[in-house]
């Protein structure tokens, strides 16, 4: 049976019962509008821990444009009958105010949390490049609901998609800053093109999908140079450009960063570890990805 849950002080005593249990907690936070990728997170935690916990809530915090958040797909009921029969025992949810009661008088209440969570300190490198050039804002609010989502789990595995790479360089040190929560990165789960799963692509009409698969293509076609010897993060960049010639997707970026030493621009030298990430619009949803160039 699955327990839907209202609030996060709702869901919090639910963990600590489970807990006084003896019982492991693993967790799994989503926007809901879940999805084949979603659910591969949420058998990774069934199989690894006695409990498991799935909060849905789309996080007004991190998104920079209010037209995404407004097309963003909401759809509670499905995703709760969608987490039932895969072992799930407790989906929660909440509100800004509910997960921030401290805040919860406040006029701009989005305003006042992020200032709060700034004035705790951001991890400064992986808030660097990318998604915090393109969304500004987007991983501070990532990381003052994060922080609170752990807050309110507390102790457990917590399951994050690589499909968000940035987000798990953040998530990594949240944790480690909080001490409670270990977590688990999990391969991104791909349609048979290739294109990564995203709540987002709902939005997509079907050749608008067909044509999101170049992104998908273009890294691979990064891994490709990479194995051949070509360890240039310019050169490999300048080879997924070249890939994403479909008039149907505009490349916001193609990049390759060293993941063990983040940086906010392109490295100049030869790397011994890489990752390739793109960001692409197609018919105006925002879809991001990424590869692992180097094979372990
Ligand atoms: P979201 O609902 O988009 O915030 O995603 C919730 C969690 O699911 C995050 O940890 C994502 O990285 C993860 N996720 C999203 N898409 C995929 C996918 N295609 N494969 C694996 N995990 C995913």
């Amino acid at each position: 049976m699955t327990v839907f849950l209202e609030t996060p002080q709702l869901a919090s005593r639910w963990c600590q019962q489970q807990r006084q249990r003896g019982l492991s907690i693993g967790y799994v936070a989503t926007m809901g509008a879940l999805h084949a990728g979603h659910l591969s997170l949420v058998h990774r935690s069934v199989s690894e821990n006695d409990r498991t916990c799935v909060s849905i809530f789309i996080n007004p915090l991190q998104f920079n444009n209010p037209d995404d958040i407004e097309k963003y797909p909401r759809l509670m009921e499905d995703d709760i009958a969608m987490l039932a029969p895969v072992g799930c025992n407790m989906v929660y949810t909440g509100s800004l105010q509910t997960f921030f009661p401290e805040h919860a008088a406040a006029q701009h209440i989005a305003t006042k949390i992020i200032r709060d969570t700034e004035g705790r300190g951001l991890p400064d490198k992986i808030i660097q490049g990318l998604e915090a050039v393109y969304r500004p804002g987007h991983l501070e609010g990532v990381k003052a609901i994060v922080e609170r989502l752990f807050q309110t789990v507390a102790k457990c595995r917590a399951y994050f998609g690589e499909k968000d790479f940035q987000q798990t360089l953040l998530v990594q040190q949240i944790a480690a800053a909080g001490g409670q929560v270990e977590i688990v990165v999990c391969p991104t789960s791909r349609e048979p093109s290739g294109l990564a799963m995203s709540s987002r692509n709902q939005r997509l009409s079907a050749p608008g999908k067909t044509a999101a698969a170049v992104i998908y293509q273009a890294l691979v076609a990064a891994r490709r140079g990479w194995l051949s010897g070509n360890h240039n993060p310019a050169s490999l960049e300048q080879i997924m450009r070249e890939q994403v010639c479909d008039a149907a997707v505009t490349l916001e970026y193609a990049a390759v960063r060293d993941p063990d030493n983040w940086s906010a621009d392109t490295p100049s030298s030869e790397l011994n570890n890489a990752r390739a990430l793109i960001a692409a619009y197609v018919e105006g949803v925002r879809l991001i990805d990424n590869l692992a160039l180097t094979q372990h």
